[in-house]
């Protein structure tokens, strides 16, 4: 079993590719096969270095890791003219020297007609060759009988030859086209199994007879369906879908991008959840539907919830400090602070935001959260607590929590009413986890500084 990702390196990895990758790559890990990445880059004026990086980048990122690759059209030219000369000299392609008007009448004509535009084969049999008219070579389509295919997705397809026309293979400037240089990569590469968005699905039949008249024993096709947005319309920027990096940086797990693609178009019961083992075992390629999937980003940020609240903190530690522009080497523990806020982030970059008030001094207090909680009424418990954590041997989330509910008690008052002022002291306003933990994490050197501090402040504001 041998698949490929084919990408045309004219825009970055948007989801619609980053889900045929996967289950190519699904499909080759499945079966204990392998799995090559190929770079289509033969469209030489929309194509970019810097897709071909976000491609590549993405790909990585989401570990949907190639046996083989990249491999560049570009750096096989040479192969491609060679099998084009082939056919010339076997006759199953010619030199077309129609001109640009000739072609505009013709298909003008077709219209008006009402037939549908196609190349009328004018220079097919030609017998002269002439080396000064500019060309292009055409593939000789048969023009009986039909080509019959069994998509492993879409089923049974059969198209007449008498529907295809004869394909331009090479451009007028020498440059062979898209459906030529993927039959002859396709074949060199060994692939077995062609797994592509069914936007190619008109170019098979196409394809199949090229694999045909060179000899060889076309690939399997599997066309997956197209992602729409929530509107019924093909999915684009317009629905909010990112790019794959773009989804990185703003703080998805590669785990939920994944889990979140597989299910585009294929299922295992009910299942939702779907670990990459799991996926690599239960996956195949039969099995995807052949309706088109929608795009719900709803349904994304659960799942990406979901690994925030079940993944190994060690790991999303890790990942964390891509999104950190603090130093995470000094006290807490940075897999202390997943922990202690991972169950009320969505996203990797809102836990980085949380996270970073554990790292840094406290600059300043926001306005209205200074206004309502540093007060003078406030004072009096700052106090209170302060004097019972500084005089505290054993520093655990525990102890903190004993003279936290002391102090309440003390007071009688409820916990917004002293764990707010707290958190405006600690970090400047009024969202942090639970405050025990807060201030267990925070360490009591830092506490006593920033109560002070606080205390300062209010005593300043009269
Ligand atoms: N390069 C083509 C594309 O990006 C894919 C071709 C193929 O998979 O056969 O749409």
């Amino acid at each position: 079993m041998r698949t490929r990702f084919a990408p045309s390196p004219t825009g970055f990895l948007h989801i619609g590719g980053a889900r045929t990758a996967l289950f190519a790559w699904l499909h080759a890990r499945r079966h204990h096969g392998q799995f090559i990445l190929r770079i289509e880059d033969t469209d030489t004026e929309r194509s970019e270095k810097r897709f071909v990086d976000g491609i590549i980048d993405g790909i990585n990122w989401l570990g949907l890791d190639y046996d083989e690759g990249p491999i560049y059209q570009m750096d096989r030219m040479e192969r491609y003219h060679s099998v084009i000369a082939q056919l010339l000299q076997e006759n199953k392609a010619y030199r077309c020297y129609c001109s640009k008007e000739r072609l505009e009448n013709l298909r003008e004509q077709q219209m008006a007609n009402k037939h549908k535009p196609r190349y009328d084969g004018h220079c097919r049999d030609l017998q002269t060759v002439h080396d000064d008219k500019p060309y292009v070579i055409r593939f000789k389509n048969p023009e009986q009988g039909s080509v019959c295919f069994n998509d492993l997705v879409r089923g049974q397809i059969e198209v007449q030859n008498a529907e295809l026309d004869d394909l331009i293979i090479q451009r007028t400037d020498g440059t062979p086209t898209y459906n030529f240089c993927v039959v002859i990569d396709d074949w060199d590469m060994n692939i077995t199994t062609v797994i592509r968005g069914d936007d190619h699905i008109n170019n098979t039949p196409r394809q199949i007879n090229i694999f045909q008249a060179l000899g060889v024993t076309p690939p399997q096709f599997a066309h997956v369906p197209m992602i729409l947005g929530s509107d019924g319309k093909r999915l684009s920027k317009r629905h909010g879908a990112m790019s794959v990096t773009e989804y990185r940086d703003k703080g998805y797990l590669p785990e939920a991008l994944l889990n979140y693609l597989v299910r585009l178009g294929w299922s295992h019961g009910d299942q939702e959840i779907f670990s990459m083992q799991e996926m690599k075992s239960l996956f195949d390629i039969a099995d995807v539907n052949r309706a088109p999937a929608a795009f719900n980003e709803e349904k994304l940020i659960w799942l990406n919830q979901h690994y925030l609240k079940t993944e190994n903190p060690n790991y999303l530690a890790g990942l964390l400090t891509h999104y950190l522009s603090v130093d995470t080497t000094q006290e807490p523990r940075l897999i202390d602070v997943v922990n202690a806020l991972r169950e009320r982030c969505k996203t990797l970059v809102e836990l980085a935001e949380k996270a970073a008030c554990f790292y840094q001094p406290v600059n300043s207090y926001d306005e209205n959260a200074a206004r309502q909680f540093l007060t003078k009424e406030s004072s009096a418990l700052l106090i209170s607590v302060r004097d019972q954590l500084a005089s505290l041997v054993d520093w655990s989330t525990e102890k903190i929590h004993e003279i936290v509910q002391q102090t309440l008690q003390q007071f009688a008052i409820k916990m917004p009413k002293l764990a707010q002022p707290l958190r405006v002291a600690l970090t400047g306003n009024t969202q942090s986890p639970s405050i025990d933990v807060t201030l267990y994490l925070m360490g009591q050197a830092r506490v006593l500084h920033d109560i002070d501090k606080a205390l300062a402040f209010i005593a300043q504001s009269d």
